[in-house]
This record gives structure tokens, C-alpha cells and sequence, in this order.
């Protein structure tokens, strides 16, 4: 009997995709690349997830198979997608899911592959991987070495110099080019600010570390070795890329030196979706993609989208129709419903969040569970309001792309003592490590990593130092801590014991505090190596806020926060935007070109898309204001994005909060019918 087809309910278009170039009973063999382009909601990623199972069905090696998505949490979904459309076949493996060994961000690839050729490309094996704010840290103590934080004229702070840094790694651009085309206001100081990135460059060399951008530049560069880049390209059969769209030139550049004819390459992306240029991210890899192959990619693209209702389409048609660039046509789909998006235009902020919180209760007792329900922001910090509310009322919640846990000062504190236990070489922790103990200031602490350097990257150099009187016992129990070989995850117990007495003299007893140190420790535990659990930490951050702390009770049920940046791909039932008013949709920071407020505008197209059935569009009337560099607060009005003109409004529902009462006259949008009220009293 034959086996069932696994991918039978795709619609045409997907099923062409997903086995493109496969033929039943042939083995699969690299061959032409594809793209899909298609709108959101279309089963792009879901065709990709077949794609992986339909390889594996005509005799792939999952083994030999590069998946390239945009988080880890993607990643290890589409593991969980493929396998269970595997199990569909009858190929149910005995592990719970399909071993796609490398699947995962390009950040996290790179590491993976830097480690394993280190030795042979001149890379110290044992390096340790910045974050962004340690990154940070190493620039400045770099423009302090160089003088600049006392040149004549303030020199741009340590963000701006990573940030302009960054910019021109990602791009893969001159720093000056960069500067002229993005960062105009710079260029008074373009030479020395190039004198401090290849500073900075040296140091990060010296004291093995490498930063998220080194991660792929060391890795295009080592594509760059023509023997290299043919013994990786080698190792992987298959190549495919998901969100296509939010890759930058340099990931471009990786792919295109790992596959340079695009054999066996399958490129996923939706260029109306395309959210990161403001990181260097470039729609035209997905437009260069096709004639960069030989022969030339083939095209799919998928019309139907699957997710949203109708009236929910409607609307992100409508948003993307406004735009003067010539996306693709609209989207169409099966489901129909008669309920148009709410607009929601709510009092002031605390309306605002009082509407979510009680929305999201009333639509669970109607049957929809938190997990399905998601409030997006355009930044972080515009559900702070919303997270007061929701806690006051106990409704749990877990936030995705906020503060990160891993931002807060103790956490990194911790994680610069385990830093440095991994790599003594690494000043920018030891210096943080260092400053902790009572009494030691900057001037011991660079004689104490003097020392360390001086016996080549070894601690036994501490042991001779005098340490400040008033550091005399930490500072012992800190040698007995480096001495001790504890293994691992025992050690991080240890480094936990060791801070929390000086965490609480630092910063004062707080509940939270050891909260986040738990949260450590158990994450540490699910690591076998110290390195690993680096590389983790490192590379995709749990946010605060109990994402954590979810994990335990799996079946415990949370409403998401979220970024729309951190939105992407994903879907929920119900949607609650808030703050669709000019200023924060689009964002008052990228209202001046033309092509940073179409960003914004796609940012509202991926906000309005995530949404299934239902989708609340939340405007505070009056919100509160900390104009930049002005102490003084301030209430002002605020005005409907400039997103949703009135030609617009008819596709929405105008819902006033809180609602009016009877003799509380109108509001916007909605009609209190006074005449019924006059005809109940004699009923
Ligand atoms: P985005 O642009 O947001 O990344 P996408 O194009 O990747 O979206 P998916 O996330 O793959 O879209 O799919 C959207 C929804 O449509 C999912 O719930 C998926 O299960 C469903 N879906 C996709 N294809 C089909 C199909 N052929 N039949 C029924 N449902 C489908
Ligand atoms: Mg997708």
C-alpha cells in the first residue's frame, strides 16, 4: 500500500515548492535553487518545513542539511514541523525529533564552525563571544586607551561608535561610505572614529573574543579561502534560508560563497516584510538572488494566505496599498468573517492598558487560553504600562524582545566572572570581575590583569598580588575560586555563592535578584560545558520578565508581549497593537527619510499580519511625554498614525474606551442611542 503523501494538503503552488526538483523514487541530488517569495500568512515557512521533510523522504541526510532561520526559537520549530510531517509518512523516528544538526541563526553557525576550524584559521579555539552591551565595554575601555574620552570635542559615545562600527560590518561597506550614507553627523570625526574601530579591531584579537558581527565576518571570510569555502560548501547538500528578506549583504555574501552557484539553495523571504534595515538588512539579496544563481533560480510564489481573516486582510492590503513601492497584489483568503479589526480609541494610557487586560480575560472566559492572545508594541518599552496592569491583575504574561535578562547588572556580573573563568585572557570581564570587591579600584584591577597577561593568560599571577585591605577576604575567596576545579555545572553554583554575598552588599537584598541568579543556575544545568552554556547566553538571550521562568510549567498559560521586530513569523488568535498614533506607529525617530518611514510602515503590515482572528488597534488619546533632554513631563494629544487615514477607516470597527455611560456624552466612532434608552422606559 502506498504511504500516504505527507504534503497533500498544500495547495499547488506550495506542493511545487516544497518537492521542487524531486522526483518519486529518486534520490535527491542538489540541483537548481528556488526561491519563494510570497506575502505573509501564505505558508512560507510551512512549505519550507515540508521542503526539509520531502528532502529527508527522497534520501537526504538530515546530517547534510543547513537550515538558516532568523531566531533559534524558529529553528526549533521547524525541527518540530519537519519530524511531525515525517510522522504523517509513517517515518516516525524514536527521538522525538528530526536530528537537524545544523539548523539555527547564521550567528549561531558561525560559532559553531569557527570553533571547529579555529586552529586552522589562526583563531584562538577557546575565544568567548561579546554581547552587545560587553562589546560595548571593550569600545570604551579601547577610546579611553586612545585618549578620545578627553579629546576637545565629545567624542561619540560608545554606542554610536559600535553602532557606526556595526553598520559598516554588516553592510559590508568602507566605515566611510557608511558614515556618508547613513551617519552624516560623524564624519567630523571619521578619522578618529576609524583609528578606534581598528583599536578596537586588535583588542578583541588579543584577548580572544569575538563580537556578534566578527561572527559572520569571520566566517565570510573564511569562504573567502577558496579550499575552505569548497570543504564547507561541501558538507552540506541542501542550504535553506527563511525571512530571506531581513538578511544583510554580509549573510548574503556567506551564502553565495557557500554555494556559489546556489545548487541545492532554497531562499524563503517576503519583501513587504522586511523589517531590519535600520541593521543593515537589504531586500536585495532576495531581489539578486535569482541571476546570482547558475542557471538562474527558480521562482515560486504563493497567493493564499492561510492565517487571517478576510476583514484582517483587508486591512494590511489596504496598509501596503498606500506605500508608492510596487509590492506584490494583495492577499487573499479562505476565511471569511464578518468582524473588521477594532480600533480602539481609549481615554488615555491607562484606558489603554485597562482595554487589554480586560479583553484578554473576557476573550479567554470566550474560550481562547492567554497563549493564543499577544500584545504587540513597536518598542520594548511601551508595554510598561500594560505590565503593571497585567500584574495587578495576575494575568501572566512573558515578554519577548524587551529588556533582556541578560542586560541587568547582576546577571552580568555573573556571567563576566564565568567569562572570565573560560578565558583569563579577557580583560573587559575580568576588569567588571575585578571592580566588584570592595576597595578595588580601576588602577588594581589593570595591575591585576597585568599580571594575568604577563603570565601568559594564567591566574597564578593574582596569588602574588597585595590586594586593597579592604578587599583582603573576597579577594582570597576569589583565588580559591579560580584555583578550584569544580566541573561544570558545579562551578556555576560556586561563582553563585561567591557574588551573592557581594551582590547583596552592591546592590542591597532583593528577592528578584536571586531570582535571576536561579534562573542562571538553571539554565547552566542544561548545558554539559561551560563553553556551551557561554555560547548559549551569548547568542540568543532569554528575556527578562519570567520568560524563564515559564519553562518549567510548560502547560502554564501566559499572554505574550511582544515587539513587532520579535513578531515575526509568528501568529496569534487575537492581536492587541498598541499605540497606533503618530510618534510611536510610525516612531518619531524615523519620520525623517522617506525610506526609514516605509520600514515603519511595513512594521504595521507584519503587526496587522500576525493576527488570526481577532485584531485590536489601540489609540490612547492623551499620552504621557518625557521630551529627550527635558526633565519636565507632559500630557499631550495624540493623533491616529498617519498609517490608518480616514480613507481607511471604514475597514475598521470604532470602539470607544472606556465605554461611554449614559449622559456621558460621545466619543469618536461610536453613537449612544438615546431614543431606545427613551422607548425602554415605557416598555
Ligand atoms: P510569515 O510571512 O508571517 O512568516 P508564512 O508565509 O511563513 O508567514 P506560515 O507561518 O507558514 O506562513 O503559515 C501561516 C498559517 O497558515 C499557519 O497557521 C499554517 O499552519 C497555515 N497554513 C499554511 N499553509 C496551509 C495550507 N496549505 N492549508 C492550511 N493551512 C495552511
Ligand atoms: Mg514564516
Amino acid at each position: 500500500m502506498a504511504l500516504p503523501d505527507p504534503s497533500q494538503h498544500l495547495n499547488a503552488a506550495q506542493r511545487r515548492a516544497a518537492t521542487f526538483g524531486l522526483s518519486p523514487g529518486v534520490p535527491a541530488l542538489p540541483g537548481q535553487a528556488l526561491l519563494v517569495v510570497a506575502g505573509a500568512g501564505t505558508g512560507k515557512t510551512t512549505t519550507l518545513a515540508h521542503r526539509v521533510a520531502q528532502l529527508v523522504l527522497h534520501g537526504a541526510d538530515p546530517a547534510r542539511l543547513l537550515l538558516l532561520t532568523f531566531t533559534r526559537r524558529a529553528a526549533d520549530e521547524m525541527r518540530g514541523r519537519a519530524s511531525a510531517i515525517l510522522a504523517v509518512h509513517g517515518r516516525r523516528s524514536s527521538k522525538p525529533s528530526l536530528e537537524l544538526d545544523w539548523a539555527g541563526t547564521f550567528h549561531g553557525i558561525a560559532a559553531r564552525l569557527l570553533r571547529e576550524y579555529a586552529d586552522r584559521i589562526g583563531l584562538d579555539a577557546g575565544f568567548t563571544i561579546l554581547d552587545r552591551a560587553a562589546a560595548e565595554d571593550v569600545l570604551d575601555l579601547v577610546r579611553a586607551d586612545l585618549g578620545l574620552d578627553r579629546s576637545p570635542r565629545r567624542f561619540p559615545t560608545k554606542a554610536t561608535c559600535l553602532a557606526a562600527y556595526s553598520r559598516a560590518v554588516n553592510a559590508d561597506l568602507p566605515l566611510s561610505a557608511v558614515l556618508a550614507r547613513d551617519l552624516p553627523w560623524l564624519l567630523p570625526v571619521a578619522d578618529p572614529l576609524a583609528e578606534l574601530c581598528a583599536a578596537y579591531v586588535a583588542a578583541k584579537q588579543r584577548q580572544a573574543l569575538l563580537d556578534f558581527d566578527d561572527l559572520l565576518l569571520w566566517w565570510a571570510e573564511v569562504l573567502g579561502v577558496p579550499t575552505l569555502a569548497a570543504e564547507i560548501g561541501a558538507r552540506f547538500d541542501f542550504v535553506l534560508v527563511d525571512e530571506f528578506q531581513d538578511t544583510n549583504p554580509l549573510q548574503g555574501r556567506i551564502l553565495h560563497r557557500l554555494k556559489p552557484d546556489g545548487r541545492g539553495v532554497t531562499a524563503i523571504g517576503d519583501d513587504a516584510q522586511a523589517i531590519f534595515a535600520f541593521r543593515g538588512a537589504t531586500v536585495r539579496n532576495i531581489r539578486d538572488f535569482p541571476n546570482a544563481c547558475d542557471p538562474p533560480a527558480a521562482i515560486v510564489t504563493l497567493e493564499e494566505n492561510y492565517r487571517s481573516t478576510q476583514p484582517i486582510l483587508d486591512l494590511a492590503n489596504a496598509v501596503l496599498r498606500q506605500s508608492t513601492q510596487g509590492y506584490r497584489k494583495a492577499l487573499r483568503c479562505a476565511r471569511a468573517s464578518r468582524q473588521r479589526p477594532w480600533l480602539v480609541v481609549a481615554r488615555d494610557e491607562a484606558a489603554q492598558a485597562a482595554y487589554v487586560a480586560e479583553q484578554v480575560l473576557a476573550t479567554r472566559e470566550a474560550g481562547m487560553p492567554l497563549r493564543d492572545q499577544a500584545v504587540l508594541a513597536r518598542t520594548a518599552a511601551h508595554t510598561a504600562r500594560l505590565e503593571v496592569e497585567l500584574a495587578r491583575r495576575d494575568i501572566p504574561f512573558v515578554k519577548y524582545g524587551g529588556l533582556r535578562f541578560l542586560e541587568a547588572a547582576h546577571v552580568r556580573d555573573m556571567l563576566a566572572l564565568v567569562r572570565f573563568l573560560e578565558n583569563p585572557r579577557d580583560r573587559v570581564s575580568g576588569f567588571r570581575l575585578l571592580k566588584l570587591l570592595p576597595g578595588v579600584g580601576p588602577a588594581f584591577a589593570r595591575r591585576a590583569l597585568d599580571a594575568v597577561a604577563a603570565g601568559g593568560a594564567s591566574i597564578q599571577g593574582l596569588a602574588e598580588l597585595p590586594p586593597p585591605p579592604a578587599a583582603a577576604q573576597p579577594w582570597r575567596e576569589l583565588l580559591d575560586l579560580l584555583a578550584a576545579d569544580l566541573g561544570w555545572p558545579a562551578q556555576l553554583g560556586a561563582v553563585r555563592r561567591f557574588y551573592e554575598r557581594l551582590m547583596v552588599e552592591l546592590y542591597g537584598p532583593a528577592p528578584d535578584r536571586l531570582l535571576d541568579l536561579d534562573q542562571l543556575e538553571a539554565m547552566a544545568a542544561l548545558h554539559a560545558t561551560r563553553r556551551g552554556f557561554l555560547d548559549e547566553v551569548g547568542l540568543d538571550p532569554p528575556a527578562a520578565h519570567g520568560d524563564l521562568a515559564g519553562i518549567p510549567h510548560k502547560d502554564d498559560d501566559y499572554v505574550v508581549l511582544s515587539t513587532i521586530h520579535s513578531a515575526k513569523g509568528r501568529e496569534w488568535r487575537a492581536v492587541y497593537l498598541l499605540y497606533v498614533v503618530d510618534g510611536w506607529i510610525p516612531s518619531d525617530l524615523a519620520t525623517g527619510h522617506a525610506e526609514e518611514l516605509e520600514e515603519e510602515r511595513r512594521l504595521l503590515y507584519v503587526a496587522v499580519t500576525r493576527a488570526r482572528d481577532q485584531l485590536h488597534l489601540l489609540q490612547p488619546l492623551r499620552v504621557w511625554l518625557r521630551p529627550q533632554g527635558s526633565g519636565s513631563d507632559r500630557w499631550v494629544a495624540a493623533a491616529r498614525s498617519r498609517f490608518l487615514p480616514a480613507d481607511l477607516l471604514h475597514l475598521l470597527e470604532a470602539r470607544a474606551w472606556p465605554p461611554p455611560t449614559a449622559g456621558g456624552g460621545t466619543t469618536a466612532g461610536t453613537t449612544v442611542d438615546i431614543a431606545a434608552a427613551v422607548r425602554a422606559r415605557w416598555r
